[in-house]
């Protein structure tokens, strides 16, 4: 074809003539494969093409009460043929991908189901879906104005939102929406390095040890701020917690604090923890302001205060609640544990920055976090890069200037957005407390049954932790002794192992498609050392650790109902590994080259053996315990 004739290859309507040339008759009809451009009449065909594949994708749905995974077969996943993937010759039609695609669901588990219930995971609501779908269509870009125009709105609102519920100036705050809560921790981290090192130290890098203060029971996503920010993570020195509350020990902070200020070692940042994914820990930041006041970097300038809320941030929702009126209904206790996680986390007004989990306390779609400042000019001060040739300033804000991210999409910030929205405080408020009422029952059946306790009965988060006891044994004594007494040590590693057994039963009756004593497997999960035992407080004996099943009562579907099932099944599991039914659970997936190996990880001097009160103890020598 002579490219001068190139004109004449369409018909008036658009497709391509028969003459024309293969790729402008495939172009022609790829114009199918996106949605339309210009408004049609009646229903718009992608709605009906999205209608469909939610359709397809619905198929997989358990009927009511039936098991807790998607489709029919949770065998899996098969991760054994991947590497024959290769790029298809020929097209495929909608219906074939999307089938294609719903398959990779089957099996999974399924968030919405009222048995599952393993951790802080949970369903997203329509409005968050929708919201992020539809950035999906016209993808706004939230680097600038320029390529997101209204849709950029939904990011500082939410920061402002945000701003007024942490009690901070909306004229003064700022926020940026991130790849998570490890996101936010980094955004957290670069921000104090910048403060305490320095602008010039995003010239240079990081070329002298700050450090980062963080409780023993602060999240793990401290290796991954700490390594790739360049910090290093023998640079985190991690503060005891106390072991009442599982709160940083302030005392022991300051100690940490005194001796850096000393020997003139800069502190990158003191992370608050608002809210542990277990204990429900919450540190305090207006004692952590204190000491940052106190004791100033080198520089002159003072350590920053990142409160990682990302779990517990939804509970301000209940500021402006009325707890004396109590209009929503909730029950005595509830009311009281809901007034006393707000009053803990409201002293996150004292950071200079927080991190935020949509995709965890907020119920919207994964990713959807967002990192909110205190004065949004301080942090733009420090961390804004010349423009690019590019990209021209036709709006007044453009947020890529100081991100981490380039391209960054519109779905967090409208996901997170259009659910502030559609749950209002009054929305937050029932499913918060919602949960604190389903854990309350569940406790008090736990507390009811003899061979049962519950050992969180202090914490009111997300999650109840529980052991179970074989038949007929005072599970309360039994816990106080093997949590006391270190004679009990044996009998404590028996029963760590049931609890082990027993979350792996279910594990096996949550995916074996059948029903036992009339029902099927719920989803919940264990953990291998919830707490030390009291005399094991430094950790020296990795035995000395409490097992405990756990259940997150995280979505809506859950019901008192629920919760009887749920123990009533942990019993069943717990007779039958006691009547000698029990195998070990075998690793699925089936993973070939070169997905089956396992290197070692990096394991720096401060976190081996996950202790590292060790290499603080060699950093701070001669400081009084
Ligand atoms: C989950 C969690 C994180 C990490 O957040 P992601 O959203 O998973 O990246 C950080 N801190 C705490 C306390 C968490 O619970």
């Amino acid at each position: 074809m002579d490219i001068k004739e190139l004109y004449k290859m369409w018909k008036e309507d658009g497709t391509a003539e028969e003459f024309a040339p293969e790729w402008v008759k495939i172009r022609s009809d790829m114009t199918n494969a996106f949605p339309a451009y210009h408004a049609v009449e009646g229903v718009d065909p992608f709605a009906k093409d999205v209608g469909e594949a939610i359709n397809q994708l619905s198929k997989l749905k358990p009927k009511a009460n039936g098991p807790a995974y998607l489709g029919d077969d949770p065998k899996g996943p098969y991760y054994g043929d991947v590497t024959s993937a290769k790029l298809p010759e020929k097209r495929s039609t909608l219906e074939e991908v999307n089938q294609k695609a719903v398959d990779l669901f089957t099996g999974m588990p399924n968030w919405n189901h009222p048995l599952t219930m393993p951790n802080v995971i949970p369903p997203a609501n329509k409005a968050g879906i929708i919201a992020a779908m539809m950035t999906d269509l016209y993808s706004p870009n939230i680097i600038e104005g320029e390529y997101s125009w209204n849709v950029e709105k939904s990011e500082m609102e939410s920061a402002a939102i945000l701003a007024r519920l942490i009690g901070w100036d909306p004229q003064k705050a700022g926020g940026v929406y991130t790849f998570g809560g490890s996101g936010c921790y980094f955004y957290g981290i670069k921000y104090g390095l910048t403060q305490a090192l320095g602008r010039e130290s995003r010239c240079k890098g990081i070329r002298e040890d700050a450090k980062l203060l963080v409780s023993q029971q602060g999240h793990y996503c401290k290796l991954n701020s700490s390594d790739w920010t360049g910090l290093g993570m023998d640079n985190i020195i991690e503060i005891e917690t106390n072991s009442q509350t599982n709160a940083m020990d302030i005392e022991k902070l300051e100690a940490v604090m005194e001796e850096l200020h000393q020997q003139k070692i800069p502190i990158a940042a003191v992370v608050c923890t608002m809210g542990t994914t277990d204990a429900f820990a919450i540190d305090s930041p207006k004692a952590v302001r204190e000491l940052i006041d106190k004791y100033p970097n080198p520089n002159g300038e003072k350590a920053l205060l990142y409160c990682d809320a990302v779990i517990g941030w939804s509970w301000l929702t209940f500021r402006d609640y009325d707890f004396d009126g109590n209009p929503l209904g909730f029950s005595p206790e509830t009311l009281k544990n809901s007034r006393s996680n707000l009053e803990k986390i409201k002293e996150i007004e004292y950071a200079d920055a927080v991190g935020c989990d949509f995709h965890k306390t907020g119920w919207a779609p994964y990713n959807c976090s967002i990192f909110v400042m205190r004065d949004l000019n301080h942090f733009r001060a420090l961390m804004t890069r010349p423009g690019s040739a590019y990209l021209q300033d036709r709006v007044c804000y453009n947020p890529g200037l100081f991100t981490l991210e380039v391209s960054r999409s519109g779905s967090y910030s409208m996901a997170g957005w259009a659910t502030l929205q559609y749950f209002g405080a009054e929305g937050f408020q029932s499913m918060l407390g919602g949960i604190l009422d389903m854990e309350e029952y569940l406790r008090h059946l736990i507390e009811k049954e003899e061979s049962t306790v519950c050992v969180n009965s202090d914490d009111h988060g997300f999650v109840t932790l529980f052991r179970v006891y074989p038949k007929n044994v005072d599970a309360k004594n039994q816990y106080e002794q093997e949590l006391k007494d270190p004679k009990a040590i044996k009998e404590l590693e028996k029963n760590n192992a049931l609890q082990e057994k027993i979350g792996n039963t279910l594990w096996e009756w949550f995916r074996d498609g059948k029903t036992h004593d009339g029902q099927y497997g719920p989803y919940i999960s264990y953990t291998s050392g919830f707490r030390k035992t009291d005399y094991n407080s430094d950790g020296s004996n990795p035995k000395a650790v409490i097992y405990a099943l756990k259940s997150f009562p995280m979505n809506i579907n859950i019901n008192a109902t629920t919760m009887q099932n749920l123990l009533k099944l942990v019993l069943h599991a717990r007779d039958e590994i006691m009547a000698g039914h029990y195998e070990e659970p075998e690793q699925t997936g089936c993973c070939q080259p070169p997905y089956n190996e396992n290197p070692t990880p990096v394991v720096c001097g401060s976190t081996e053996s996950g202790n590292v009160r060790h290499a603080v103890e060699n950093l701070l020598s001669g400081i009084p315990k």
